[in-house]
């Protein structure tokens, strides 16, 4: 990803896409004090801009530093750098980070913070296995206790069991792995949250110990308005076998249907299809 044409936008200025560059004595590589967005634009606009500009920010409170650039100020580099980038569909990174200066222990209160935002094209963020329904591993790793993690922050620490599982899944023929949480109740995939049907009802896990992502929330929206009763509520490992659909949600996932967790099979059903059609219309409306 590193070696390409293009600009990206770094702390005010778009910098050539080989020379953004970070010091190796940058305070979140060693210490994952680092948060981030993924948002896609469609037809040129990213979809629920202001929310990830806002969730950004928030994300950083959580972990205790504040980015010095208004939501505003973050919504202006995204739309400069979308236009500079000539795409109308395309994935948008947005990260925040304590950068490197006079601190190099624990803690970085002189460091600098530090903010870019890139964008690129990325499709189908479970390619082939999308809409015929993806193999999901379930992860050795639990996600943790709020008592243990900012959970609710988009912050890179939070992904380590995440890469971790994701490469375990891989290793088995997998697209993804599901995580439980610290109770053992179930949680979400490493980058994407998991709705379930049963009887003709969705089931979906309380996002209590996890991100609640944007597209979750919109996801329910959209089955409410569709008048199907949507339960939010803890799901229990033996509750999988009687479930009879399943799909993630996610800005890169968007709706992608589950065929598999483990040894449990789910059919890529009438409501999976409909409530991915019904999102893929909205991002583009
Ligand atoms: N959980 C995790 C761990 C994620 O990385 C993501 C992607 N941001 C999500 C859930 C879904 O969030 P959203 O719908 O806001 O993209």
């Amino acid at each position: 990803y590193d070696n390409r044409d293009g600009v990206i936008w770094m702390d005010g200025a778009l910098v050539p896409w080989r020379d953004a560059r970070v010091h190796l004595l940058t305070h979140a590589l060693h210490y994952a004090s680092s948060v981030f967005e993924g948002e896609r634009a469609y037809n040129g606009k990213i979809f629920k801009s202001l929310e990830h500009s806002e969730r950004l920010r928030r994300s950083a409170s959580m972990i205790d530093f504040e980015i010095p650039w208004t939501v505003q100020q973050i919504e202006d580099a995204k739309a400069r750098i979308l236009d500079a980038s000539g795409l109308k569909d395309a994935y948008v990174r947005a990260v925040a980070w304590r950068g490197s200066g006079e601190d190099m222990g624990v803690a970085s209160a002189r460091n600098p913070v530090r903010l870019a935002v890139a964008a690129w094209e990325w499709g189908a963020y479970y390619g082939e296995a999308k809409m015929k329904g993806a193999k999901l591993d379930i992860s050795r790793w639990k996600r943790p206790d709020p008592a243990t993690a900012p959970s609710q922050a988009k912050a890179a620490g939070l992904y380590m069991i995440c890469t971790m599982s994701k490469h375990a899944a891989e290793a088995k023929g997998c697209s993804d792995a599901m995580m439980f949480d610290y109770r053992g109740y179930v949680a979400e995939a490493t980058g994407a949250n998991i709705f379930f049907v049963r009887d003709g009802e969705v089931h979906t896990p309380l996002a209590d110990c996890f991100l609640n992502g944007i597209t979750r929330q919109t996801v329910i929206g959209l089955l409410k308005e569709k008048g199907i009763a949507v339960h939010e509520r803890h799901i229990e490992p033996g509750e999988l076998e009687a479930f009879e659909q399943c799909w993630l949600t996610g800005t890169a996932a968007e709706v992608t249907p589950v065929g598999q967790i483990g040894a449990y099979s789910f059919e890529v059903g009438a409501l999976t299809r409909d409530i991915a059609q019904t999102y893929e219309k909205l991002v583009r409306a």
